[in-house]
């Protein structure tokens, strides 16, 4: 029977360590992934900011091609101001005047927001550049890590499968399947009892079924979770396996 849980208990680690393969060697693919998408989403970003600066660039340097014309018309008009043969030609003037100043302070103040947005622009395209940067490095460490790391795992899966086989052709036929359906199920199959405690669902199990399993003659069930059960002080020196 001790020869037995211990097969039982070494087949159960060799499983826990498979299960647990099969998971990372998804969630490592998976999580390389949505770094890789997080990566393309501030690529994205940092290109249409940069588009943006451009555009308004753009738009900046027209607008001061403008003024600059505008500055010319406003020193002809001052200049036509003081030549000014009558009162009519005067007021006309002195319009054209007024209106040309408005424009050029309007224009003026429009150049100094354009000036801030293209600071703003520069300074996230910076910023976003060095995540960018960061992350790209990351990423490329990381996913060669991640591949060598996942071929490993399945290497190792190879050798463990191996040694699970050869294992269970030690464990008797009905005991082996009541191991797997109750794996399957509750994912730790065999667990020790402790004071009486079973170590599976941390309810107590009966006296005489405590007894019992002194005894350490039958393998028993636990009437609470189905666990296949043993006497914790039973595999006491075997400190491999007990206590996991
Ligand atoms: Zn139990």
């Amino acid at each position: 029977l001790r020869e037995q849980l211990r097969h039982l208990e070494e087949l159960q680690r060799l499983d826990a360590r498979l299960q647990e393969i099969d998971r990372l060697a998804v969630a490592l693919p998976k999580q390389l992934a949505a770094d890789q998408e997080d990566l393309g989403r501030i690529e994205a970003l940092l290109q249409r900011e940069r588009a943006q600066l451009q555009e308004t660039e753009a738009y900046y340097e027209k607008l001061q091609d403008q003024v600059k014309s505008e500055e010319g018309q406003f020193h002809k008009s001052k200049q036509k101001l003081g030549q000014v043969k009558n009162t009519k030609e005067y007021l006309a003037t002195q319009r054209e005047f007024e209106t040309l100043k408005q424009l050029a302070s309007t224009h003026d103040e429009e150049l100094a927001k354009l000036q801030a947005a293209m600071e703003q622009f520069k300074q996230s395209i910076v910023a976003h550049e060095l995540d960018v940067n960061k992350l790209r490095g990351h990423l490329e460490s990381s996913s060669q890590r991640t591949i060598a790391h996942v071929e490993e795992m399945r290497a190792e899966a190879v050798t463990l499968r191996a040694q699970r086989d050869a294992i269970s052709k030690h464990v008797k036929p009905d005991l082996f399947k009541r191991y797997s359906t109750i794996r399957i199920r509750r994912g730790l199959a065999v667990v020790p009892v402790h004071d009486g405690v079973c170590k599976g669902c941390n309810m107590s199990i009966p006296p005489q079924l405590y007894n019992s399993l002194q005894r350490a003659n039958t393998f028993e069930t636990c009437p609470n979770c189905q666990r296949i059960i043993y006497w914790s002080r039973l595999m006491e020196d075997d400190s491999a396996t007990t206590g996991a």
